[in-house]
C-alpha cells in the first residue's frame, strides 16, 4: 500500500482571514506532501509493513528496523497528524462543542472558556515544534486531558484518542502571525470543527482496534 496525500474537505482560502490560503496551499501541498512521500521511501524496501496505516505503523514501530525507526515515527506522524488537523477545522466552524463532548469538556474542565484557556495555554508553552491535543485517555473512566507532543508524535502511541488538534509548527502560522504563537491559538476557535470532533469522542472507545480511522483522518464505521 502506498500512503497517498489526502484532499483537503474544503478549499485552500475556505478558513480565510483566520488562515490564510498560502499557509494553507504551502502547509499541505508541500509540508504534508513531503511527510506522505517520505514515508513511502523509508518504507520502499520494508514490504513486510505494506499494509498498515499511518496510525498501525505508530502502534507497531517496534516492527520497523531501528535504522528506519525515526524516520517512519516522524513522517507517519507528520502524514497522520495533518491528516486530522485538516479535518479538525471547517470554514462552518466555532461555536461550542454540544452532545456528549460537550458534556465531557464540562465534567473535566468545569466550562468550556476554562478548557479553552488550558489548551491555549499548552500550546503557548510548548517549546519548539510540535501539537497541542485534546485526547482521551483509557483509564479514569476516559477523561479528556490537554497535553503537547513534540515532532509529529501522535496521542494513539501513548493508547489515548485524539480528539481534537492544533498544529503549532511554525509553517503553521508564521506567515501571518509571524513569532505569535499565542494569537494563532487564539484565533483559531473561529475553524474548529465541532462537529468532526463531537464525532471522535463518540468513538473513542474503540482506540484498540486499530481500524478506526482511514489515511485520510476518516472515521470507519465499527461494527455494533
Ligand atoms: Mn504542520
Amino acid at each position: 500500500m502506498k500512503h497517498t496525500l489526502p484532499k483537503l474537505p474544503y478549499g485552500y482560502a475556505d478558513l480565510e482571514p483566520h488562515i490564510d490560503a498560502r499557509t494553507m496551499l504551502v502547509h499541505h501541498s508541500q509540508h504534508h506532501a513531503a511527510y506522505v512521500a517520505k514515508l513511502n521511501s523509508a518504507l520502499s524496501g520494508l514490504p513486510e509493513l505494506h499494509g498498515y496505516t499511518a496510525t498501525q505503523l505508530l502502534q507497531h514501530l517496534d516492527e520497523v528496523p531501528a535504522a528506519l525507526r525515526e524516520d517512519v515515527q516522524h513522517n507517519a506522524g507528520g502524514h497522520l497528524n495533518h491528516s486530522q488537523f485538516w479535518r479538525a477545522m471547517t470554514p462552518s466552524g466555532g461555536g461550542v462543542p454540544r452532545g456528549l463532548l460537550g458534556d465531557a469538556i464540562t465534567r473535566d474542565f468545569g466550562d468550556f472558556e476554562s478548557f479553552k484557556t488550558a489548551f491555549e495555554a499548552a500550546g503557548v508553552s510548548l517549546f519548539g515544534s510540535g501539537w497541542v491535543w485534546l485526547a482521551r485517555v483509557q483509564v479514569d473512566g476516559g477523561k479528556l486531558q490537554i497535553y503537547t507532543t513534540t515532532g509529529h508524535d501522535n496521542p494513539i502511541m501513548r493508547g489515548h484518542f485524539p480528539i481534537l488538534v492544533n498544529d503549532v509548527w511554525e509553517h503553521a502560522y508564521y506567515l501571518k502571525h509571524e513569532n505569535r504563537r499565542a494569537a494563532y491559538l487564539h484565533a483559531w476557535w473561529v475553524v474548529v470543527n465541532w462537529a468532526e470532533a463531537s464525532k471522535r469522542y463518540e468513538r473513542s472507545d474503540h482506540v484498540a482496534e486499530h481500524n478506526w480511522e482511514d489515511e485520510g483522518g476518516n472515521l470507519l464505521t465499527v461494527a455494533a
